[in-house]
């Protein structure tokens, strides 16, 4: 994934949060969602997604091991 590539990242961007200037950046997405030990946008489902809760609390138990 090309950090730099907005325009080409966004096809595959699933994050639905409106207005956050990290859509697009990957790296600064991964970045500061690891930084507080949560995971990004496209490592969840829609429905998961849709809730905003990027914990890896949640991210472990929508894949059974929570
Ligand atoms: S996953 Fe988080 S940092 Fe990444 S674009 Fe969505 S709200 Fe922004």
């Amino acid at each position: 994934m090309d950090c730099q590539n907005k325009e080409k990242n966004m096809d595959f961007c699933n994050c639905s949060y409106p207005g956050c200037p990290r859509k697009g950046l990957c790296c600064e997405c991964l970045r500061y969602h690891l930084s507080n030990d949560q995971m990004p946008a496209c490592f969840f489902p829609p429905e998961a997604e849709k809730t905003y809760d990027r914990s890896l609390k949640h991210y472990l138990s929508i894949k059974g091991c929570g």
